[in-house]
C-alpha cells in the first residue's frame, strides 16, 4: 500500500520535502469493515490548508499522517453486508492506493450516472460549490452580469455556465489565452478576462459594461482589486474561495486597504456572505438532478485535468495553486 503522508508543514508553496511516499502492508477488512481500492483521488485547494496548523473549519493533518482527499475507489474485500466487492463507492480514503472503512461516509455510485471521475467534479463536491453558491448566495437575475474568477476549474466553469442558464451574462477571469478561449469557445461565456494580462483591470471593465451583480470570489487578490470598483449597488458576493492567498504565510505588505472595502460594502449595500458548500448539504438532491440533468443534455461540460500515478501528486497539487492544472484535477491511481 503505497500512500503519501504530511512531512512537514509548508510556509509558503508546498514543495516536495513537505510531503513523503510511504510503502506499507496493506490493511486487511475486519469484521463490518471493507477493503478500499483507490481508483481516482481528488486533488483540491482546500487541502493546502488541511496543510497548516493554522485555525479553520477543519481540523489540520498531523504531520505523518495521510493526506486527506475526496476518492473513487473500488470495494475489493468486503466484511459489511452493504457493500459488495465490485461496488464502487465515493470514500475519503485520502492519498493511498488502499484504505479500510467502517462504511459510514461511503456513498455508492451508480456508474450510469456519469464517468466515476466526475463524482470528484461537476457531479461531486465542486459542482455543488458552484450551484449552491451561486444560486443561494448569488442568485443571478435575467440580464445581470456575474463575473467569476478560476473560471476554467471545475468550481467556476460550472457557476458561469449555471449562471448563463439562468439567464444572466457569465463573465469569466482565467490565466492565460488558452484558458480564456475555453471559456468563450467551449463553454459560451459571453466573455473571458486574462489576469495575467497587463492591462486586466481595464479589460474586466470593458468586459463588464454594465458593471458586476454577482461576483463569484474563487482568488481574492489583485483579482478582488480590479472587481470591487465595477460592482453594482446591492451586488451579491459569494465568497467561496481565496486560492490567490493560500500559499501566503503573512500578510502582504502596504497600506491597510480594509476602509476601502469596508466603505464600498456600506454605500453600495453589498452582500459578502462566506461559505461551505457542507452548509447547503440540504440541496445535494436538487443539485444532482439539475447538475445531472443539464449535463446528460448537454448544457454543461466540464473538463478534467487527469494526473497518473500516486507519485505524481504532490507536484500537481501544488501546481493547481498557481494555475497549472486546466480543469479538475484528479489522480488516476488504478
Ligand atoms: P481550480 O481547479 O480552479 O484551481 C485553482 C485555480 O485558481 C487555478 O487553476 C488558477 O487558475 C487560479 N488561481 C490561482 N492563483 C490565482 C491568482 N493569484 N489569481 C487568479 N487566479 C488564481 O480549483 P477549484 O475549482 O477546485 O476551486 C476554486 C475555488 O473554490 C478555490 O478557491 C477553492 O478553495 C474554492 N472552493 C471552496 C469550497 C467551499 O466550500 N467554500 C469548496 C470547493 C472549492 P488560473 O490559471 O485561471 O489563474
Amino acid at each position: 500500500n503505497r500512500r503519501i503522508v504530511l512531512a512537514a508543514r509548508p510556509h509558503g508553496e508546498p514543495k516536495p520535502e513537505h510531503f513523503r511516499l510511504e510503502e506499507g502492508r496493506t490493511p486487511a477488512p475486519q469484521p463490518g469493515e471493507v477493503l478500499l481500492r483507490t481508483r481516482w483521488l481528488s486533488l483540491d485547494p482546500y487541502m493546502r490548508g488541511r496543510m497548516s496548523a493554522a485555525k479553520s473549519y477543519a481540523k489540520p493533518v498531523e504531520i505523518g499522517e495521510v493526506m486527506v482527499g475526496q476518492t473513487v475507489s473500488e470495494v475489493v474485500a468486503s466484511e459489511n453486508p452493504a457493500f459488495a466487492e465490485g461496488d464502487l463507492v465515493l470514500a475519503n480514503a485520502g492519498w493511498q492506493e488502499f484504505a479500510v472503512s467502517d462504511g459510514s461516509g461511503l456513498r455508492r455510485l451508480d456508474p450510469a450516472d456519469g464517468a466515476p471521475s466526475q463524482f470528484l467534479g461537476i457531479l461531486g463536491m465542486p459542482g455543488m460549490t458552484a450551484y449552491t453558491g451561486l444560486l443561494e448566495i448569488g442568485r443571478p437575475q435575467p440580464k445581470e452580469t456575474v463575473v467569476v474568477a478560476a473560471a476554467a476549474g471545475p468550481v467556476g466553469s460550472l457557476v458561469g455556465q449555471i449562471a448563463r442558464i439562468k439567464g444572466a451574462r457569465a463573465v469569466g477571469i482565467a490565466g492565460g489565452a488558452e484558458k480564456c478561449a475555453y471559456l468563450t469557445e467551449t463553454l459560451g461565456f459571453d466573455a473571458a478576462v486574462d489576469h495575467r494580462a497587463n492591462d486586466f483591470p481595464d479589460a474586466l471593465a470593458r468586459a463588464c459594461p454594465d458593471g458586476i451583480d454577482v461576483y463569484f470570489e474563487n482568488v481574492g487578490g489583485a483579482v478582488f482589486d480590479a472587481v470591487l470598483p465595477l460592482l453594482n449597488d446591492f451586488a451579491r458576493v459569494p465568497v467561496c474561495g481565496l486560492v490567490a492567498g493560500y500559499n501566503l504565510s503573512e500578510l502582504p505588505s502596504g497600506p491597510d486597504r480594509s476602509p476601502v472595502l469596508m466603505r464600498a460594502i456600506l454605500t453600495k449595500r453589498l452582500t459578502l456572505r462566506g461559505f461551505i458548500v457542507w452548509d447547503f448539504a440540504a440541496m445535494q438532491d436538487d443539485f444532482l438532478r439539475d447538475v445531472g440533468g443539464w449535463l446528460r443534455a448537454g448544457r454543461v461540460k466540464a473538463r478534467e485535468d487527469v494526473v497518473e500515478g500516486l507519485e505524481n501528486a504532490p507536484a500537481a497539487f501544488a501546481g493547481m495553486l498557481k494555475g497549472a492544472n486546466f480543469g479538475k484535477l484528479v489522480v488516476k491511481v488504478a
